[in-house]
């Protein structure tokens, strides 16, 4: 089965040019910001951008279910003040609503941090319980929580903590993860080693479950294994290197779900989708 591979398109002109945006690159996924991811707020969408963004994927080949729009950094579910909270919920259920508008239906997120305030465990239920909050107020659309590379007190670097944030919201169908590849690596999961590779997705399927995987973000990685630091490279020329992206085109647990880089340079966007697409089918 091939492989539905793209890149984070930017929303330079409105959410409606992503699609052509994608499209230019030969993707057949992609992801985008629903917003300007440095700002609170931002203008509702109009029915123009909305007809335009479904018009952009047909035009595309594109189907719903290969986009992964990504949430603002500043949204922190975790963040034990009231006030800051209630902010981060409002943020996130403005979020989801803007994928239900565009006719999408899973939301990418990273779980947030403690701020050094509570204890993780108390960090982790209220991720859990803001998401319950923000899905009790909208329709539709999944929470997919990405795994972190784990710097400072951000949450969500281990399958065990995915799993507990998991375990903590309501509608199991609305709630999902998505692997990035350098925040892996960065907290210490070795997939250069086919061997690591093979015993952390069992892992990941005893303690997560594959069921629950919604996506992959591609990116090799500057910083060192182990090293807590999220720094994206272009793939081939971090420290993760080529062999671990083709291993992942090649297997079949993977089918269906859209493949997402991150890498830095743009410019090599259509080569490394072009690539891994080759890889995949040989
Ligand atoms: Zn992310
Ligand atoms: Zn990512």
């Amino acid at each position: 089965m091939p492989k539905f591979i793209g890149a984070h398109v930017s929303i330079a002109g409105g959410v409606e040019q992503a699609p052509r945006h994608a499209a230019a690159l030969g993707a057949r996924a992609f992801a985008m910001f629903t917003k300007n991811q440095r700002q609170w707020s931002a203008p509702a969408y109009t029915a123009d951008g909305c007809a335009g963004f479904a018009e952009g994927l047909r035009a595309g080949g594109f189907e719903a279910r290969h986009v992964l729009p990504h949430a603002s950094y500043l949204i922190n579910l975790a963040n034990p003040g009231a006030a800051a909270n209630a902010r981060a919920v409002d943020a996130l259920v403005d979020e989801l609503q803007r994928c239900r508008a565009l006719g999408l239906d899973c939301l990418n997120l990273h779980p947030g941090s403690s701020l050094g305030q509570v204890s993780r465990e108390d960090a982790v239920a209220r991720v859990a319980g803001s998401v319950n909050r923000a899905l009790a107020r909208t329709e539709g659309v999944m929470v997919v929580l990405e795994n972190t590379a784990g710097q400072g007190n951000t949450l969500g670097a281990s399958f065990a903590e995915l799993a507990a944030m998991l375990a903590g919201i309501h509608d199991a169908s609305r709630a999902g993860i998505c692997l990035d590849t350098a925040h892996l690596f960065a907290a210490g999961v070795d997939w250069r080693d086919a061997a690591v590779y093979a015993a952390s997705l069992r892992e990941f399927d005893g303690v997560v479950g594959l069921r629950r995987l919604r996506g992959l973000h591609l990116n090799d990685s500057k910083s060192s294994l182990g090293s807590r630091v999220d720094r994206h490279e272009s793939l081939g020329a971090g420290r993760l290197g080529w062999a671990p992206f083709e291993r992942i085109v090649r297997d079949a647990r993977f089918d269906g779900l859209p493949l997402i880089l991150e890498t830095p340079d743009e410019s090599l966007w259509p080569l490394e989708i072009r690539g891994l697409a080759e890889a995949g089918t040989r």
